[in-house]
């Protein structure tokens, strides 16, 4: 019988042990995913430093890359593009599985439908134990949007894709359109240097980056941006460094990664008319923002809030990717050194580093 290794994850504090369970028989529909590399999210070191909680014992890890392992009956034959699925195919697949007849899913929001089963998040049960990208294997659901990839893409980047890069598509989608607009960006970390990027290759006019390193401000430099601004305490005041860099034009979206209220507060206030703002960094505890309505109706701003990301997002994600992994230096973001073997390694590292992303090689290194 086969075999999978796997870093299971306890409790805040305890480190992550190597077990060996049964790769179970599939169900009808289901996939087996040989994984093959898996990097760390900020929502899994969060939960490694006890900042998130989730039910334990669990496999983290939902940044996953793989290769089709085997097809159970009535597994999908094609993928969302309709592109043939084999076994030894390479695939990436959304952070998600859910019924798509839902409500939920039906108006969009496939992500927060009733039955939603998250890889990387669930608890394991004595009938559900390969769910995350911290083992050798995955058993991806019925219902989980499956992405072919033939592009030679690199294993750390194609594991960016199906939470970071999703994410900032999605936040483009809320924000209905960047072309030939001036767009500001708060939060140069993953998320924010990966929307840099995406928002050039959308035809922003001047894209502007706000954060409080200086180092994570030169890299956004690299992914498209045109005018940097840290936000430091003491700094010039933001609307006065705008009127210097973009004389006479207004900013019409805002697209948060920070998550830090004064810099939300911050952006809806120097919101030009008919603006939109999209909150994606705030998935945590924090005081409620204070916003006047009278400016909002008079600026007839829009604010928009998005978790995960949709199946439209996830395959806008792959395009992204399959098209410009040259055209930015995404490498320079993956600190690629560890393997499954070293995970609690891999962690601490990714706590300590202020890496943008800590990569983990699941199988052997060629
Ligand atoms: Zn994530």
């Amino acid at each position: 019988m086969k075999t999978s290794k796997l870093a299971v994850f306890h409790a805040k504090g305890l480190p992550f042990t190597l077990e060996t369970v049964s790769v179970p028989a599939l169900r009808e529909g289901e996939i087996l995913v040989r994984n093959e590399y898996t990097t760390l999210c900020r929502s899994d070191l969060n939960t490694f430093s006890g900042k998130r909680i989730e039910k334990t014992p669990t496999i983290l890890g939902h940044e996953i890359v793989g290769v089709i392992e085997a097809l159970a009956p009535g597994a999908p034959t094609q993928d969302c593009r309709g592109a043939a699925l084999r076994v030894g195919d390479r695939v990436t697949w959304a952070i998600y599985a859910s019924n798509p007849d839902s409500w939920m899913a039906r108006i969009g929001i496939p992500q927060k439908a009733p039955d939603l089963f998250k890889y990387g998040h669930e608890q394991i049960k004595p009938d559900s134990t390969l769910h995350g990208g911290l083992a050798e294997y995955c058993v991806l659901r019925k219902h989980t949007p499956v992405v072919r990839i033939d592009e030679p893409i690199s294993l750390p980047l194609m594991a960016l894709i199906n939470c970071s890069v999703a994410t900032v598509a999605g936040s483009l989608r809320l924000a209905s359109s960047v072309r030939d607009r001036n767009v500001i960006i708060t939060g140069a970390g993953m998320l924010g240097i990966i929307a840099c990027a995406m928002c050039r290759c959308a035809g922003a006019k001047r894209i502007i980056a706000l954060d409080i390193d200086d180092e994570r401000l030169a890299t956004a430099k690299k992914f498209g941006v045109d005018f940097t601004v840290n936000l430091k305490p003491g700094g010039q005041a933001l609307k006065e460094k705008l009127a210097e860099i973009i004389p006479g034009e207004s900013v019409t979206v805002a697209l948060d990664y920070s998550g830090v209220p004064d810099t939300m507060e911050a952006l809806i206030s120097l919101l030009g008319i008919g603006g939109v703002a999209v909150f994606i960094g705030a998935t945590f505890p924090q005081r409620a923002l204070q916003i006047s309505a009278e400016q909002l109706i008079r600026n007839v701003h829009t604010i928009k809030g998005l978790h995960n990301y949709n199946e439209q997002d996830f395959i806008a994600a792959v395009e992204f990717m399959e098209q410009n992994f040259r055209r930015f230096p995404f490498e320079n973001l993956v600190h690629d050194k560890f393997d499954l073997d070293a995970v609690n390694e891999a962690f601490d590292y990714g706590l300590k580093s202020g890496a943008h992303r800590v990569g983990v090689r699941i199988g052997r290194r060629e």
